[in-house]
Protein backbone atom coordinates (compact mmCIF):
# COMPACT_ATOMS: atom_id res chain seq x y z
CA UNK A 1 0.00 0.00 0.00
CA UNK A 2 1.20 3.53 -0.71
CA UNK A 3 2.30 5.98 2.07
CA UNK A 4 -0.24 8.05 3.25
CA UNK A 5 0.29 12.07 1.74
CA UNK A 6 -0.56 14.96 3.63
CA UNK A 7 -3.33 17.16 1.22
CA UNK A 8 -0.36 19.99 1.25
CA UNK A 9 2.07 17.92 -0.66
CA UNK A 10 -0.49 16.94 -2.63
CA UNK A 11 -1.60 20.00 -3.59
CA UNK A 12 2.13 21.65 -3.98
CA UNK A 13 3.59 18.90 -5.99
CA UNK A 14 3.76 19.77 -9.75
CA UNK A 15 3.14 16.19 -10.30
CA UNK A 16 0.25 14.03 -11.07
CA UNK A 17 -0.51 10.79 -12.43
CA UNK A 18 0.62 8.96 -9.65
CA UNK A 19 -0.47 6.39 -6.22
CA UNK A 20 -1.70 7.92 -2.89
CA UNK A 21 -3.34 7.43 0.18
CA UNK A 22 -5.11 10.25 1.97
CA UNK A 23 -6.72 10.28 5.23
CA UNK A 24 -8.22 13.13 6.81
CA UNK A 25 -12.06 14.38 7.53
CA UNK A 26 -14.76 15.76 5.24
CA UNK A 27 -16.02 19.28 4.94
CA UNK A 28 -18.50 18.53 2.22
CA UNK A 29 -20.06 15.76 -0.22
CA UNK A 30 -21.91 16.99 -2.80
CA UNK A 31 -23.59 15.44 -5.89
CA UNK A 32 -23.15 11.73 -4.49
CA UNK A 33 -19.59 12.50 -6.09
CA UNK A 34 -17.48 15.29 -5.20
CA UNK A 35 -15.62 15.04 -1.25
CA UNK A 36 -13.79 18.22 0.23
CA UNK A 37 -11.35 16.17 2.06
CA UNK A 38 -9.28 18.21 5.12
CA UNK A 39 -6.37 16.65 7.10
CA UNK A 40 -5.18 19.93 8.71
CA UNK A 41 -2.06 20.60 6.66
CA UNK A 42 -3.10 23.23 5.10
CA UNK A 43 -7.25 25.03 4.29
CA UNK A 44 -7.20 24.04 1.33
CA UNK A 45 -9.01 21.00 0.66
CA UNK A 46 -8.31 17.82 -1.67
CA UNK A 47 -10.84 17.02 -3.65
CA UNK A 48 -11.84 13.20 -3.82
CA UNK A 49 -13.82 11.53 -6.47
CA UNK A 50 -15.99 8.67 -6.25
CA UNK A 51 -16.89 6.47 -8.94
CA UNK A 52 -20.60 6.56 -8.59
CA UNK A 53 -21.43 2.97 -9.60
CA UNK A 54 -19.45 1.01 -6.75
CA UNK A 55 -20.53 3.73 -3.69
CA UNK A 56 -23.31 1.60 -2.27
CA UNK A 57 -26.59 3.60 -0.71
CA UNK A 58 -25.16 2.52 2.57
CA UNK A 59 -21.51 3.95 1.98
CA UNK A 60 -23.15 6.83 0.73
CA UNK A 61 -25.28 7.92 3.97
CA UNK A 62 -22.09 7.41 5.81
CA UNK A 63 -20.31 10.11 3.89
CA UNK A 64 -21.46 13.30 6.28
CA UNK A 65 -19.38 16.00 7.34
CA UNK A 66 -17.59 15.71 9.88
CA UNK A 67 -16.58 11.89 9.38
CA UNK A 68 -13.20 10.45 9.21
CA UNK A 69 -11.90 8.49 5.74
CA UNK A 70 -8.89 6.79 4.67
CA UNK A 71 -8.92 7.19 0.56
CA UNK A 72 -6.48 5.19 -1.94
CA UNK A 73 -6.71 6.26 -5.11
CA UNK A 74 -4.63 7.86 -7.79
CA UNK A 75 -3.85 11.68 -8.18
CA UNK A 76 -5.02 13.09 -11.49
CA UNK A 77 -4.96 16.82 -13.63
CA UNK A 78 -8.61 17.91 -12.21
CA UNK A 79 -11.16 18.75 -15.09
CA UNK A 80 -13.18 20.56 -12.49
CA UNK A 81 -12.89 25.08 -11.63
CA UNK A 82 -10.74 25.75 -8.68
CA UNK A 83 -8.26 23.13 -8.75
CA UNK A 84 -5.17 21.64 -10.27
CA UNK A 85 -5.40 18.06 -9.00
CA UNK A 86 -7.72 15.88 -7.36
CA UNK A 87 -7.84 11.95 -6.02
CA UNK A 88 -9.93 9.21 -8.17
CA UNK A 89 -10.71 7.63 -5.36
CA UNK A 90 -10.14 3.49 -5.68
CA UNK A 91 -11.18 2.38 -2.43
CA UNK A 92 -12.50 4.59 0.37
CA UNK A 93 -12.84 3.21 3.97
CA UNK A 94 -14.58 5.17 6.64
CA UNK A 95 -12.31 5.54 10.30
CA UNK A 96 -14.72 7.67 11.89
CA UNK A 97 -18.68 8.25 11.33
CA UNK A 98 -19.82 11.54 12.16
CA UNK A 99 -23.81 12.28 12.82
CA UNK A 100 -24.79 15.37 10.85
CA UNK A 101 -27.79 15.57 13.48
CA UNK A 102 -25.16 16.34 16.04
CA UNK A 103 -22.31 17.86 14.29
CA UNK A 104 -22.56 21.54 15.36
CA UNK A 105 -19.67 22.09 11.94
CA UNK A 106 -22.23 22.57 8.89
CA UNK A 107 -20.97 24.57 6.32
CA UNK A 108 -24.16 26.16 6.09
CA UNK A 109 -24.72 28.21 9.14
CA UNK A 110 -21.10 29.90 9.64
CA UNK A 111 -20.79 29.60 13.48
CA UNK A 112 -19.40 33.00 15.31
CA UNK A 113 -16.51 33.20 17.11
CA UNK A 114 -18.26 33.01 20.53
CA UNK A 115 -19.91 30.26 20.01
CA UNK A 116 -16.93 28.82 18.80
CA UNK A 117 -14.88 29.15 21.70
CA UNK A 118 -17.63 27.28 23.66
CA UNK A 119 -16.77 24.31 21.45
CA UNK A 120 -13.00 25.13 21.23
CA UNK A 121 -12.62 21.26 21.29
CA UNK A 122 -13.54 20.99 17.95
CA UNK A 123 -13.19 24.52 16.39
CA UNK A 124 -9.77 23.67 15.08
CA UNK A 125 -11.20 21.74 12.04
CA UNK A 126 -12.90 25.29 11.22
CA UNK A 127 -10.88 27.29 8.31
CA UNK A 128 -10.09 30.27 10.65
CA UNK A 129 -9.15 28.53 13.15
CA UNK A 130 -6.21 26.22 11.29
CA UNK A 131 -5.11 28.91 9.97
CA UNK A 132 -4.31 30.64 13.58
CA UNK A 133 -3.37 27.73 14.84
CA UNK A 134 -0.95 26.71 12.15
CA UNK A 135 0.26 30.87 12.40
CA UNK A 136 1.07 30.11 15.98
CA UNK A 137 2.93 27.14 15.39
CA UNK A 138 4.82 29.21 12.46
CA UNK A 139 5.47 32.25 15.25
CA UNK A 140 7.03 29.78 18.48
CA UNK A 141 9.01 28.19 15.70
CA UNK A 142 9.78 31.66 14.48
CA UNK A 143 11.27 32.64 18.34
CA UNK A 144 13.36 29.96 18.70
CA UNK A 145 14.94 29.98 15.37
CA UNK A 146 15.59 33.82 15.94
CA UNK A 147 17.25 33.01 19.14
CA UNK A 148 19.10 30.03 18.06
CA UNK A 149 20.81 32.13 15.67
CA UNK A 150 22.06 34.72 17.92
CA UNK A 151 23.76 31.81 20.05
CA UNK A 152 20.65 32.48 22.87
CA UNK A 153 20.45 29.59 25.49
CA UNK A 154 16.54 28.33 25.88
CA UNK A 155 16.63 28.66 29.62
CA UNK A 156 13.62 26.88 31.19
CA UNK A 157 13.02 28.69 34.67
CA UNK A 158 10.50 27.25 37.13
CA UNK A 159 6.47 27.35 36.97
CA UNK A 160 6.01 27.00 40.50
CA UNK A 161 8.48 29.77 42.51
CA UNK A 162 8.26 31.41 45.84
CA UNK A 163 8.78 34.53 44.23
CA UNK A 164 7.20 37.19 43.21
CA UNK A 165 8.72 38.88 40.38
CA UNK A 166 6.82 42.34 40.25
CA UNK A 167 5.85 42.47 43.57
CA UNK A 168 2.65 42.97 41.83
CA UNK A 169 0.39 40.45 43.76
CA UNK A 170 -2.06 38.82 41.43
CA UNK A 171 -1.19 35.21 41.73
CA UNK A 172 -2.01 31.61 41.71
CA UNK A 173 -1.38 29.71 45.12
CA UNK A 174 0.40 26.27 44.48
CA UNK A 175 -0.64 24.23 47.83
CA UNK A 176 -1.14 20.09 48.34
CA UNK A 177 -2.76 21.05 51.24
CA UNK A 178 -6.73 19.80 51.66
CA UNK A 179 -8.07 23.74 51.49
CA UNK A 180 -10.79 22.67 54.38
CA UNK A 181 -8.48 21.67 56.53
CA UNK A 182 -4.85 22.93 56.27
CA UNK A 183 -2.34 22.64 59.27
CA UNK A 184 -2.49 25.94 61.68
CA UNK A 185 0.59 27.64 63.31
CA UNK A 186 -0.04 28.42 67.00
CA UNK A 187 -1.20 32.11 66.49
CA UNK A 188 -4.25 30.67 64.12
CA UNK A 189 -2.28 31.40 60.57
CA UNK A 190 -1.98 28.57 57.45
CA UNK A 191 1.21 27.02 58.46
CA UNK A 192 2.87 27.02 54.90
CA UNK A 193 6.05 24.70 56.74
CA UNK A 194 4.13 22.27 56.52
CA UNK A 195 2.99 22.17 53.01
CA UNK A 196 4.20 20.37 49.88
CA UNK A 197 7.86 22.88 49.49
CA UNK A 198 7.94 23.97 53.29
CA UNK A 199 6.88 27.26 51.93
CA UNK A 200 4.25 29.36 50.58
CA UNK A 201 4.38 28.57 46.30
CA UNK A 202 2.50 29.87 43.83
CA UNK A 203 2.05 29.58 39.76
CA UNK A 204 5.19 32.21 38.29
CA UNK A 205 3.80 35.73 36.76
CA UNK A 206 7.82 35.85 34.68
CA UNK A 207 10.93 33.79 34.56
CA UNK A 208 12.75 37.17 34.70
CA UNK A 209 14.29 37.34 37.47
CA UNK A 210 15.41 33.55 36.94
CA UNK A 211 16.52 34.66 33.61
CA UNK A 212 18.83 37.44 34.82
CA UNK A 213 20.79 34.82 36.43
CA UNK A 214 21.19 32.65 33.29
CA UNK A 215 22.35 36.05 31.53
CA UNK A 216 25.14 36.74 34.09
CA UNK A 217 26.47 33.44 33.22
CA UNK A 218 25.64 32.29 29.72
CA UNK A 219 25.32 36.22 28.25
CA UNK A 220 22.09 36.04 26.16
CA UNK A 221 19.42 33.68 26.98
CA UNK A 222 15.46 33.78 26.78
CA UNK A 223 12.73 32.00 28.00
CA UNK A 224 9.26 31.03 26.34
CA UNK A 225 7.33 29.19 28.34
CA UNK A 226 3.47 29.54 30.27
CA UNK A 227 3.04 32.66 32.88
CA UNK A 228 0.10 32.82 35.03
CA UNK A 229 -1.51 36.07 36.51
CA UNK A 230 -4.64 35.82 38.43
CA UNK A 231 -5.56 39.24 37.51
CA UNK A 232 -9.16 40.06 37.20
CA UNK A 233 -9.18 41.94 33.79
CA UNK A 234 -12.05 40.53 32.00
CA UNK A 235 -10.35 41.85 28.55
CA UNK A 236 -9.80 41.17 24.86
CA UNK A 237 -6.58 41.35 25.65
CA UNK A 238 -5.65 39.76 28.91
CA UNK A 239 -4.90 35.76 29.69
CA UNK A 240 -5.02 34.14 33.12
CA UNK A 241 -2.88 31.95 31.59
CA UNK A 242 -0.39 32.97 28.99
CA UNK A 243 2.76 32.29 27.32
CA UNK A 244 5.52 34.87 27.23
CA UNK A 245 9.45 34.97 25.51
CA UNK A 246 11.72 36.52 27.74
CA UNK A 247 15.04 37.00 26.28
CA UNK A 248 17.79 38.48 29.02
CA UNK A 249 21.42 40.34 27.70
CA UNK A 250 24.68 40.43 29.83
CA UNK A 251 26.30 43.71 28.63
CA UNK A 252 23.14 45.47 26.95
CA UNK A 253 21.78 48.67 27.56
CA UNK A 254 18.25 50.31 26.75
CA UNK A 255 19.34 50.83 23.27
CA UNK A 256 20.81 47.28 22.72
CA UNK A 257 17.63 46.26 24.32
CA UNK A 258 15.44 48.05 21.92
CA UNK A 259 17.46 47.42 18.88
CA UNK A 260 17.09 44.09 19.68
CA UNK A 261 12.86 44.08 20.22
CA UNK A 262 12.72 45.66 17.54
CA UNK A 263 14.60 43.08 15.11
CA UNK A 264 13.13 40.32 16.87
CA UNK A 265 9.68 41.41 16.35
CA UNK A 266 10.74 42.18 12.58
CA UNK A 267 11.94 38.68 12.18
CA UNK A 268 9.00 36.82 13.83
CA UNK A 269 6.85 38.55 11.32
CA UNK A 270 8.82 38.21 8.14
CA UNK A 271 9.01 34.26 8.98
CA UNK A 272 5.26 34.30 9.22
CA UNK A 273 4.79 36.27 5.84
CA UNK A 274 7.21 33.73 4.16
CA UNK A 275 6.09 30.73 5.51
CA UNK A 276 2.22 31.12 5.72
CA UNK A 277 1.19 32.73 2.80
CA UNK A 278 -2.07 30.89 2.37
CA UNK A 279 -3.07 31.27 6.37
CA UNK A 280 -2.27 34.88 5.93
CA UNK A 281 -4.34 35.43 2.92
CA UNK A 282 -6.97 33.82 4.40
CA UNK A 283 -7.33 35.32 7.67
CA UNK A 284 -6.69 38.56 5.76
CA UNK A 285 -10.04 37.99 3.64
CA UNK A 286 -12.10 37.23 6.57
CA UNK A 287 -10.67 40.54 8.47
CA UNK A 288 -11.60 42.62 5.65
CA UNK A 289 -15.26 41.29 5.33
CA UNK A 290 -15.24 41.69 9.32
CA UNK A 291 -14.55 45.54 8.43
CA UNK A 292 -17.04 46.05 5.92
CA UNK A 293 -19.65 45.73 8.79
CA UNK A 294 -18.08 48.51 10.66
CA UNK A 295 -18.66 52.36 10.11
CA UNK A 296 -16.54 53.86 7.88
CA UNK A 297 -14.52 55.78 10.29
CA UNK A 298 -13.78 52.58 12.13
CA UNK A 299 -12.42 50.65 9.63
CA UNK A 300 -8.42 50.38 9.10
CA UNK A 301 -6.96 51.58 6.24
CA UNK A 302 -4.49 48.98 5.59
CA UNK A 303 -4.91 45.21 4.83
CA UNK A 304 -3.45 42.57 7.36
CA UNK A 305 -0.82 41.67 5.30
CA UNK A 306 -0.56 45.29 4.23
CA UNK A 307 -0.36 45.94 7.67
CA UNK A 308 2.50 43.29 8.55
CA UNK A 309 4.73 44.47 5.90
CA UNK A 310 4.39 48.23 7.18
CA UNK A 311 5.58 47.09 10.43
CA UNK A 312 8.48 44.81 8.99
CA UNK A 313 9.41 48.08 6.62
CA UNK A 314 9.34 50.72 8.98
CA UNK A 315 11.13 51.51 11.91
CA UNK A 316 9.38 51.92 14.92
CA UNK A 317 8.66 55.60 16.46
CA UNK A 318 10.96 56.25 19.89
CA UNK A 319 10.10 58.66 22.44
CA UNK A 320 10.59 59.04 26.11
CA UNK A 321 7.40 58.60 28.69
CA UNK A 322 8.04 62.62 29.24
CA UNK A 323 7.42 63.16 25.44
CA UNK A 324 4.27 60.85 25.44
CA UNK A 325 2.76 62.91 27.99
CA UNK A 326 3.57 66.45 26.64
CA UNK A 327 1.53 64.79 22.96
CA UNK A 328 -1.18 63.12 25.53
CA UNK A 329 -1.39 66.36 27.29
CA UNK A 330 -2.24 68.81 24.25
CA UNK A 331 -4.20 65.64 22.10
CA UNK A 332 -7.75 66.66 21.21
CA UNK A 333 -9.41 63.27 22.80
CA UNK A 334 -7.73 64.89 26.44
CA UNK A 335 -8.91 68.32 25.47
CA UNK A 336 -12.43 67.36 25.00
CA UNK A 337 -12.50 64.96 27.74
CA UNK A 338 -13.08 62.05 25.67
CA UNK A 339 -10.26 59.93 27.62
CA UNK A 340 -11.93 57.84 30.06
CA UNK A 341 -8.56 58.27 32.36
CA UNK A 342 -7.45 62.25 31.62
CA UNK A 343 -3.78 63.00 31.36
CA UNK A 344 -3.09 65.95 33.47
CA UNK A 345 0.28 65.76 35.46
CA UNK A 346 3.70 63.77 34.99
CA UNK A 347 3.65 60.74 36.66
CA UNK A 348 0.48 59.34 35.24
CA UNK A 349 -0.08 55.50 34.47
CA UNK A 350 -0.46 55.16 30.78
CA UNK A 351 -4.13 53.09 29.82
CA UNK A 352 -4.72 51.70 27.03
CA UNK A 353 -6.46 54.02 25.42
CA UNK A 354 -3.55 56.26 25.82
CA UNK A 355 -1.56 54.10 24.14
CA UNK A 356 -3.81 53.24 21.19
CA UNK A 357 -4.00 57.66 21.33
CA UNK A 358 -0.38 57.83 20.84
CA UNK A 359 -0.32 54.47 18.02
CA UNK A 360 -3.06 54.12 15.84
CA UNK A 361 -3.81 58.34 16.45
CA UNK A 362 -0.84 59.85 16.48
CA UNK A 363 2.20 58.16 14.59
CA UNK A 364 0.61 55.94 13.39
CA UNK A 365 2.98 53.01 13.65
CA UNK A 366 4.45 51.10 16.63
CA UNK A 367 5.93 53.20 19.18
CA UNK A 368 8.70 52.70 22.07
CA UNK A 369 8.12 54.41 24.93
CA UNK A 370 11.38 55.02 27.75
CA UNK A 371 12.41 56.39 30.83
CA UNK A 372 9.05 55.77 32.89
CA UNK A 373 8.37 57.65 35.96
CA UNK A 374 10.24 54.91 38.41
CA UNK A 375 6.77 55.14 40.81
CA UNK A 376 4.58 53.19 38.11
CA UNK A 377 7.67 50.73 37.02
CA UNK A 378 8.86 47.42 38.75
CA UNK A 379 11.68 47.44 41.26
CA UNK A 380 14.39 46.38 39.30
CA UNK A 381 15.05 48.50 36.55
CA UNK A 382 17.70 50.83 36.35
CA UNK A 383 18.04 54.09 38.05
CA UNK A 384 18.13 57.28 35.81
CA UNK A 385 20.52 60.53 36.95
CA UNK A 386 17.53 62.30 37.54
CA UNK A 387 16.17 60.37 40.12
CA UNK A 388 13.05 60.53 38.85
CA UNK A 389 12.38 58.12 36.08
CA UNK A 390 13.66 54.55 35.22
CA UNK A 391 15.38 52.88 32.02
CA UNK A 392 11.79 50.96 31.22
CA UNK A 393 10.92 50.27 27.48
CA UNK A 394 7.55 49.39 26.61
CA UNK A 395 6.53 48.64 23.17
CA UNK A 396 3.15 49.90 21.96
CA UNK A 397 1.66 48.45 18.82
CA UNK A 398 -1.90 49.23 16.67
CA UNK A 399 -5.22 47.30 17.87
CA UNK A 400 -2.88 45.69 20.39
CA UNK A 401 -1.24 48.22 22.89
CA UNK A 402 1.82 47.12 24.96
CA UNK A 403 3.13 44.14 22.96
CA UNK A 404 6.77 44.57 25.21
CA UNK A 405 7.57 45.62 28.35
CA UNK A 406 10.96 45.33 28.99
CA UNK A 407 14.03 47.98 30.71
CA UNK A 408 17.93 47.62 31.55
CA UNK A 409 18.29 46.34 35.05
CA UNK A 410 19.50 47.80 37.77
CA UNK A 411 23.16 46.72 38.19
CA UNK A 412 24.03 48.39 41.76
CA UNK A 413 23.97 46.19 44.28
CA UNK A 414 23.48 49.14 46.83
CA UNK A 415 20.87 50.94 44.52
CA UNK A 416 18.64 48.10 44.14
CA UNK A 417 18.41 47.00 47.89
CA UNK A 418 17.55 51.03 48.99
CA UNK A 419 14.85 50.30 46.41
CA UNK A 420 13.24 47.06 47.27
CA UNK A 421 13.55 48.33 50.84
CA UNK A 422 11.52 51.35 49.87
CA UNK A 423 9.20 49.21 47.89
CA UNK A 424 8.46 46.88 50.81
CA UNK A 425 10.09 44.07 49.01
CA UNK A 426 11.81 41.12 51.19
CA UNK A 427 15.76 41.46 50.93
CA UNK A 428 16.80 38.37 52.76
CA UNK A 429 14.63 36.06 51.07
CA UNK A 430 16.16 37.44 47.33
CA UNK A 431 19.63 37.00 48.06
CA UNK A 432 19.75 34.45 45.32
CA UNK A 433 18.78 37.37 42.82
CA UNK A 434 20.87 40.37 45.08
CA UNK A 435 23.95 37.65 44.39
CA UNK A 436 24.35 38.52 40.73
CA UNK A 437 24.93 41.91 41.68
CA UNK A 438 26.85 40.91 44.74
CA UNK A 439 29.47 38.29 42.03
CA UNK A 440 30.31 40.03 39.07
CA UNK A 441 27.57 42.25 38.31
CA UNK A 442 27.68 43.66 35.28
CA UNK A 443 25.13 46.17 32.97
CA UNK A 444 22.43 43.74 31.43
CA UNK A 445 18.93 44.21 30.24
CA UNK A 446 15.69 42.52 28.92
CA UNK A 447 12.28 42.17 27.97
CA UNK A 448 8.77 40.08 28.10
CA UNK A 449 6.83 39.62 25.05
CA UNK A 450 3.61 38.28 25.35
CA UNK A 451 3.12 35.43 22.86
CA UNK A 452 -0.27 35.27 22.35
CA UNK A 453 -0.32 39.51 21.60
CA UNK A 454 2.02 38.75 19.07
CA UNK A 455 -0.11 36.34 17.69
CA UNK A 456 -3.01 38.51 17.85
CA UNK A 457 -1.58 41.43 15.88
CA UNK A 458 0.23 38.73 13.15
CA UNK A 459 -3.52 36.90 12.19
CA UNK A 460 -5.70 40.04 12.69
CA UNK A 461 -7.96 38.68 15.23
CA UNK A 462 -9.75 41.04 18.19
CA UNK A 463 -9.86 39.00 20.90
CA UNK A 464 -6.81 36.55 22.82
CA UNK A 465 -8.98 34.51 23.60
CA UNK A 466 -9.26 33.05 19.95
CA UNK A 467 -5.64 32.75 19.60
CA UNK A 468 -4.63 30.00 22.50
CA UNK A 469 -6.21 26.71 22.04
CA UNK A 470 -8.14 26.70 25.31
CA UNK A 471 -8.21 29.66 26.87
CA UNK A 472 -8.06 30.28 30.75
CA UNK A 473 -10.02 33.81 31.80
CA UNK A 474 -12.01 34.52 35.07
CA UNK A 475 -14.47 32.13 35.33
CA UNK A 476 -13.65 30.10 32.83
CA UNK A 477 -11.14 27.05 32.36
CA UNK A 478 -13.28 24.24 30.26
CA UNK A 479 -11.13 21.81 28.38
P1 LIG B 1 -0.78 45.12 30.65
O1 LIG B 1 -0.54 46.54 31.05
O2 LIG B 1 -1.28 44.96 29.26
O3 LIG B 1 -1.55 44.35 31.67
P2 LIG B 1 1.70 44.40 31.89
O4 LIG B 1 2.36 45.73 32.06
O5 LIG B 1 1.03 43.79 33.04
O6 LIG B 1 0.69 44.46 30.63
P3 LIG B 1 4.21 42.93 31.79
O7 LIG B 1 4.12 42.53 33.20
O8 LIG B 1 5.22 43.92 31.38
O9 LIG B 1 2.76 43.39 31.26
O10 LIG B 1 4.35 41.61 30.91
C1 LIG B 1 5.09 41.56 29.69
C2 LIG B 1 4.20 41.28 28.50
O11 LIG B 1 3.34 40.15 28.73
C3 LIG B 1 3.23 42.39 28.14
O12 LIG B 1 3.86 43.35 27.37
C4 LIG B 1 2.16 41.67 27.39
O13 LIG B 1 2.55 41.45 26.03
C5 LIG B 1 2.10 40.33 28.06
N1 LIG B 1 1.01 40.20 29.05
C6 LIG B 1 0.95 40.73 30.29
N2 LIG B 1 -0.15 40.36 30.94
C7 LIG B 1 -0.83 39.54 30.09
C8 LIG B 1 -2.04 38.80 30.18
N3 LIG B 1 -2.76 38.80 31.30
N4 LIG B 1 -2.41 38.05 29.12
C9 LIG B 1 -1.65 38.01 28.00
N5 LIG B 1 -0.51 38.69 27.85
C10 LIG B 1 -0.08 39.44 28.87
MG1 LIG C 1 -0.98 43.74 33.62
Amino acid sequence: MSQRVKVKQILQDEKTDYPVVVKGWIRSFRNNQFIALNDGSTNNNIQVVLDMDSVTPDLLKRLTTGAAISVSGQVIPSMGKGQRVEVKAIELEILGDCDPEKYPLQLKNRPSLEYLREIAHLRFRTNTFGAIFRLRHSLAFAVHKFFNERGFVYLHTPIITASDAEGAGEMFHVTSFDIKNPPLTESGEIDYKEDFFGRATNLTVSGQLEGELGAMAFGDIYTFGPTFRAENSNTARHLAEFWMIEPEMAFYDLEDNMNLAEAFIKSVIGYALENNKEDLEFLAQRLAEEEKQKPQQERSEMGLIEKLEFVLNNEFMRLTYTEAIDILKNSKPNKSKKFNYLIEDWGADLQSEHERYLVEKHFKKPVILTDYPKAIKAFYMKQNEDGKTVRAMDILFPGIGEIVGGSQREENYDKLVTRMQEMHLPVEEMSWYLDTRRFGTAPHAGFGLGFERLVLFVTGMGNIRDVIPFPRTPKSAEF
